[in-house]
């Protein structure tokens, strides 16, 4: 079945309204009626090629929410009219120890992405930009009551994406943490790592988004464009949550951290960099990446979000205004995460 979607066609090109094929509903498939699809600075980095040559036409969206309206025969967990959500995979091998131990992220074979991926049935997998999506229910989660879905579609990447490392590294109360970058990773890290009891610090460019900080819950915030922040912060924080989409100074940060502090990096720039190790060696430091999350994670950072009133902060926006959307995540114009209503696509 073709379905509305907005498309790229090139990597410099503008997005375009068109359709994308949905396979049939296989036994284990669940067809969800996409409500919201966030947009993850992710998606721009895929559909511009800076990943790596991506495959035209491509629909991005991996920040899903919306409305069961097909189960295949075998689908026990859900049923038709379930509020749900879908992220950043819809499949993996299922079979090796990462799949087993619900990190299908890791899958030794690789996982599915839910675009720009290549599925188990040789389709190119097309994502939640889109009216409907067909995923295999094991690649589902449910939306709890109390989250709207506009706030919800978001927590597919952003807020899993962030829980993950901060559940990992142990990140309660006592830690002193700072979130780098408050864009859509960083407003939900703020949000979930002051709802799991740490005391935030913003890393920013400049001071503009001072009240949103201090509203989000963070207690200070410090401008990375002034030089004496690396100065006064020198190993304060226990762990720093790294969310920068661009290439930086690493080491300049690394030092800001206590003896035996972690970085996790999340932000995924297009290029290398050069690390001094100096910043680790000396203060026994770590620097560690952190991908999305499992699904059991998922759904865990879901239910956990839904107890504590937490959703993302949203601006939502027709299919037509997707483009501008772009620029505007680009220049950080956006307070903190673009969602298209993908009801004005099928119209
Ligand atoms: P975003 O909304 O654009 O936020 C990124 C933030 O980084 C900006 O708000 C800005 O914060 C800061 N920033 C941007 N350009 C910068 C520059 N040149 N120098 C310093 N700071 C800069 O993007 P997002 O959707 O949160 O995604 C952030 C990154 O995470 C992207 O690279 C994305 O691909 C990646 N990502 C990774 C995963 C994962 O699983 N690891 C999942 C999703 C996304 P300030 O304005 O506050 O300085
Ligand atoms: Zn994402």
């Amino acid at each position: 079945m073709d379905v509305p979607a907005i498309i790229a066609t090139a990597a410099d090109k503008p997005l375009e309204i068109s359709t994308v094929h949905r396979r049939e509903v296989h036994a284990d498939d669940v067809r969800i009626r996409i409500e919201y699809c966030g947009i993850c600075h992710s998606d721009i980095h895929t559909v511009r090629s800076e990943w790596g040559p991506a495959n035209y036409p491509l629909a991005a969206g991996h920040e899903i929410a919306g409305i069961v309206e097909e189960v295949g025969a075998d689908v026990t967990r859900y049923s038709v009219g379930d509020r749900v959500g879908v992220g950043c995979m819809v499949g993996s091998c299922g079979a090796c120890s990462s799949c087993d131990d619900g990190h299908e992220q890791y899958c030794h074979q690789g996982s599915v992405l839910t675009y720009n991926s290549v599925d188990k049935y040789g389709d190119a997998t097309q994502g939640g930009y889109s009216t409907e999506i067909v995923v295999p229910e094991s690649f589902v989660a449910r939306i709890p009551d109390g989250i709207s879905s506009q706030e919800a579609a978001p927590l597919l990447c952003a807020g899993i994406t962030t829980y993950s490392p901060l559940k990992r590294f142990g990140v309660g109360p006592g830690t002193k943490l700072a979130v780098v970058g408050l864009g859509g990773l960083g407003h939900m890290g703020v949000k979930i790592a002051v709802a799991m009891g740490a005391e935030v610090t913003v890393l920013t460019r400049t001071l503009s988004k001072k009240a949103d900080a201090d509203r989000l819950g963070a207690v200070a915030m410090h401008a990375t464009t002034e030089p004496s922040t690396f100065e006064t912060l020198r190993g304060k924080f226990d762990v720093m949550l790294n969310t920068v989409s661009a290439p930086m100074d690493y080491a300049a940060y690394l030092n800001l951290l206590t003896p035996r502090g972690t970085m996790v990096c999340v932000g995924l720039p297009d290029k290398p960099v050069e690390l001094n190790v100096a910043p680790l060696v000396i203060g026994s430091r770590t620097l560690a990446g952190s991908l999305i999350g499992g699904m059991p994670e998922t759904q865990e950072m879901l239910d956990f979000c839904a107890e504590h009133g937490i959703g993302a902060d949203v601006e939502v926006i027709s299919a037509a205004e997707v483009n501008d959307a772009y620029e505007r995540v680009l220049a950080s114009d956006v307070r903190y995460r673009f969602v298209i209503d993908t009801a004005t696509l099928a119209n």
